[in-house]
């Protein structure tokens, strides 16, 4: 339990991306929402040129590699990710056509209108989803695609409790009728909305960081801002069990006009 209220936020960046470099996913997701949404996409050819952004390892880059044939890149922050990402792109001779690179989101080194499909789980976050809708609009050509997974509220109230935490974890959360107002007026047409099931979060997200957890105690033997940021992980996943209701991460598919 993490009584004493910290925030992710109070967290080295390397502590977090270290912890979440020996795990498959960054996020909650699975391979069926990523081809869920991905049908939705109508517009694909081996021409196209799509970017992942915030990639993390590159679980999802990998089922967008194998399930289109254009250009992908994938693009992080943390060059360790972009590292295991590009092993992986070798491992399965993708090289020819997925590569990762380091670079942030807010600063992406394509040219205006050079992609036909930007995608995004679990990371638009990290600059603001309206803000990320109208900064990657530039690089969509004209009837390109965007799809975003964003921690959303299901309702239009909730306990102060998940309030708070999420509050302070993504200060942009709002529910899904406000998110698709917001891609509706950055330029958009939504396309589809739809919510990412408990399994991605459970099976895919918590159930394999518990064995990281253990791993990463012993490892750190001793260190307390380990020990406190283990500590908060295991509060994310309590207060899914028990405030599932109330939130999880949507899948937003928007068109550009
Ligand atoms: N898409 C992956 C990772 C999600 S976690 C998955 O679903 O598993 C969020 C990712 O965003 C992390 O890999 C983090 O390093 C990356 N990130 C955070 N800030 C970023 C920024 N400004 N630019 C690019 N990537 C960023």
């Amino acid at each position: 339990m993490n009584d004493k209220n910290e925030s992710i936020h109070e967290f080295d960046f390397n502590l977090i991306c270290k912890y979440f470099s020996g795990l498959k996913r960054q996020g909650p997701g699975s391979k069926e929402i990523t081809i869920k949404a991905l049908s939705f996409i109508d517009n694909l050819s081996d021409k196209s040129r799509i970017a992942d952004l915030g990639c993390g390892t590159g679980t999802q880059t990998l089922f967008l590699a194998q399930n289109t044939s254009g250009q992908i890149t994938g693009l992080d922050l943390f060059p360790d990710f972009i590292n295991i990402l590009n092993c992986k792109i070798k491992l399965l001779g993708l090289q020819n056509r997925v590569k990762g690179i380091t670079g942030s989101m807010d600063n992406l080194p394509f040219q205006d209108e050079e992609l036909d499909l930007i995608w995004s789980e679990g990371a638009i976050a990290n600059i603001g989803f309206e803000k990320g809708l109208n900064h990657w609009k530039d690089f969509l050509k004209k009837d390109g695609y965007i799809a975003v997974t964003y921690e959303s509220w299901y309702t239009n109230e909730r306990p102060a409790e998940i309030e708070k935490w999420w509050v302070d974890a993504v200060p942009g959360i709002a529910t899904i009728g406000h998110n698709i107002s917001i891609m509706q007026k950055a330029g958009y047409i939504p396309v589809a909305a739809f919510t990412v099931p408990e399994n991605c979060w459970i099976d895919n997200y918590f159930i394999p960081q518990k064995a990281r957890q253990e791993e990463f105690l012993k490892q750190h033997a001793g260190d307390k801002a380990v020990e406190t940021f283990i500590a908060l992980m295991k509060r994310e996943e309590e207060l899914y069990s028990k405030y599932k209701h109330y939130y999880g991460y949507v899948f937003y598919i928007g068109k550009k006009i």
